[in-house]
């Protein structure tokens, strides 16, 4: 095999202890993103309920006070009756006495509408607070866990990374290069065997002149279908 072909194959050796050392690792960050946005949105809805609960309780306070008032004012207007001087008086009193009345019945009636309806605005937001309280310890957990998974590995992950330092070391950077992208982007499987002339990474078959070349081991050879580096099996 060519001298540079070993090394690769050896540095493929430790990249799949680190791959499968950080495997769960990596995807972490993307586990917690997701986590995070489902966090929010339930975030977003229990504020969201709270404020239309408050907005009620505005309402409702507003409505009590207008019909406070207007039972002030019809109190003002029964002590007015006693004292006016003719019957025009009396009968205008009287009309704005039905006038407040009416408003005031309007104010309670709706504010009884609204009592209703903030009970189940304190249900809905009182659930909305319970579902994000809950995901919100969920996610506490999971980071916690997420923490102490990164801790564990941290000392096994350093030393396989510094196998790979060692292992890559004394491969020309172009072919090191080229080796890196090819596994990542084949499948953690950049150097691969040819049996009986055929590329064991793609199954296709390779030239009589590239099994030659990889016979004579002076030459990096790759396959013409995947690319992949090429070495001969036993
Ligand atoms: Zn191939």
């Amino acid at each position: 095999m060519h001298e540079h072909v070993q090394k690769l194959l050896d540095l493929q050796k430790v990249d799949l202890e680190v791959s499968s050392l950080t495997k769960d690792l990596d995807q972490l960050p993307e586990e917690q993103q997701r986590r995070k946005r489902r966090l929010d949105q339930l975030e977003r809805a229990a504020d969201e309920a709270a404020a239309a609960l408050q907005q009620a309780e505005v309402e409702s306070r507003s409505l009590d006070t207008a019909a406070r008032d207007a039972d002030a004012q019809i109190k003002k207007l029964n002590e007015r009756l006693n004292v006016v001087r003719n019957n025009a008086e009396y009968q205008a009193t009287l009309f704005e006495i039905e006038s407040v009345r009416k408003d005031r019945d309007v104010a309670q009636e709706e504010g009884l509408k609204l009592l209703e309806r903030m009970e189940e605005l304190k249900v809905a937001a009182e659930s909305a607070q319970a579902a994000y309280d809950e995901e919100k310890k969920i996610y506490d957990e999971f980071l916690a866990e997420a923490e102490s998974l990164r801790a564990e590995r941290a000392d096994e992950v350093a030393a396989a990374r510094a196998r790979r330092d060692a292992a890559a070391d004394g491969i020309p950077p172009d072919l090191l290069r080229e080796y890196e992208g090819l596994y990542k982007t084949r499948d953690h499987l950049a150097v691969a065997p040819v049996e009986d002339a055929y590329c064991q990474g793609c199954y296709n078959k390779i030239t009589m002149n590239d099994v030659a070349r990889l016979m004579g081991k002076s030459a990096v050879v790759r396959c013409g279908s995947c690319q992949r580096i090429l070495y001969m099996a036993r």
